[in-house]
């Protein structure tokens, strides 16, 4: 049966410097959402990459106790641990079938997508009616059987149960790309035999189409980000990051801070100096330089930039407008949390609140809470 979710991991809080604190209830309050919105089509979730950097050990419970039976993995390695945690929930396997994957895919009853007429072929001969699930292209070009392999896949004797494909734009609900992939997906669905219909990611449940078809796959909505970029985000967050200070100073203006003096304070600053840096996974490009503004921190209360360039394991702020009694060694800066988000965070250092989530470091301790 099910495991419990742990209530923390990691190193341990004395020993680390950050905190990440990963909201299960609000994990299993997003699924409930996305699960009402799209009813009567199944909601399963996708916890590929360490279920976004939170953790497949806590996600997994968290979502089958929510009511979450069906889960998308990429790896293998991937799909041993969310098997271990639940013996009895469906688990697909997106990146398709590489031969040494059909032997731990039958011992482990996954469902490898199967993304080409080869991939097909070769699970026909070693798994026999074994299910799967089948992924055909609309105009990603990544993975999945082209029109051309339709006919021949169509003559195989596949125990395919969901017939998948994955949206190009859909957080941009007005690019005519989103139409014409559902067209498409419904035209090869015409060539093939019956099978339950998925096409949609976070961001596809927010489109005007409505593409739920049979079965959704979220990902990055579950763990808060935002899928409908542009508009207020309608996912409880996650994450919350804390780092504590560990030094703070005064310097005059003109000086510079970090690396490659690419900061110059305008004024006489305070800073401080936080344990956290990109070998946390805090983006180097959310560095703040004379050229271009970076990163931001919750300093009680206060919204305050970063200082130059984030190093490994150490970033600067800026905390000159906060008042000097409410800060010393040992105060918390926020990086992640109710006032600053991953797309945020991930817009800041011209990337995606993705890419934020999937690099979390390793040397945070994370707190699991469930209510
Ligand atoms: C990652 C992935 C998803 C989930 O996408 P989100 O945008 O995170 O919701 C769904 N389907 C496929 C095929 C994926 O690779």
């Amino acid at each position: 049966m099910i495991t419990a979710p742990p209530s923390t991991s990691g190193p341990k809080a004395g020993d680390a410097q950050a905190v990440l604190t990963i909201d299960l209830a609000a994990l299993a309050e997003n699924w409930r959402q996305l699960a009402m919105r799209v009813a009567p089509a199944t909601c399963a979730a996708v916890v590929k990459a360490d279920a976004y950097g939170i953790g497949i050990e806590a996600a997994v419970p968290a979502l089958v106790a929510a009511g979450c039976k069906v889960f998308f993995v990429a790896h293998v390695s991937e799909a041993r641990r969310v098997r271990a945690l639940d013996s009895k929930v469906d688990i697909y396997v997106l990146n398709g079938l590489l031969p040494t994957a059909v032997e731990p895919c039958l011992a482990l009853n996954l469902r490898p997508v199967l993304g080409s007429l080869s991939e097909a072929r070769l699970w026909v001969a070693a798994a026999g009616a074994a299910p799967c699930a089948l992924h055909v292209d609309t105009g990603m070009k990544r993975l999945g059987a082209g029109l051309a392999e339709i006919p021949d896949l169509a003559a195989l004797r596949l125990n395919a149960d969901l017939l998948m494909t994955h949206f190009v734009a859909s957080e941009n609900p007005g690019d005519p790309l989103n139409r014409q992939q559902i067209e498409r997906f419904a035209e090869i669905r015409a060539l093939l035999p019956p099978m339950r219909a998925s096409l949609a990611n976070s961001s596809a449940l927010f489109l005007p189409e409505q593409p739920f078809g049979d079965l959704v796959r979220p990902g990055y909505a579950l763990y808060g980000g935002n899928p409908t970029p542009g508009l207020d985000n309608p996912m409880r967050a996650v994450l919350r990051l804390d780092a504590p200070i560990l030094q703070t100073r005064v310097i005059e203006a003109g000086e510079k801070v970090g690396y490659n003096a690419q900061w110059t304070a305008n004024r006489r600053t305070r800073l401080a100096t936080i344990g956290i840096g990109y070998a946390d996974g805090l983006p180097r490009q959310a560095m703040s330089t004379d050229a271009k503004p970076g990163g931001e921190a919750i300093v009680a209360g206060h919204r305050v930039p970063f200082a130059g360039r984030v190093s490994m394991d150490l970033t600067v702020l800026d905390i000159t407008d906060v008042p000097e009694t409410d800060v010393r060694a040992g105060t918390r800066a926020c990086l992640l949390g109710p006032e600053i988000s991953i797309d945020d965070l991930g817009a800041r250092a011209g990337t995606i609140g993705y890419e934020v989530l999937t690099r979390l470091g390793q040397r945070y301790h994370r707190v699991y809470v469930t209510e």
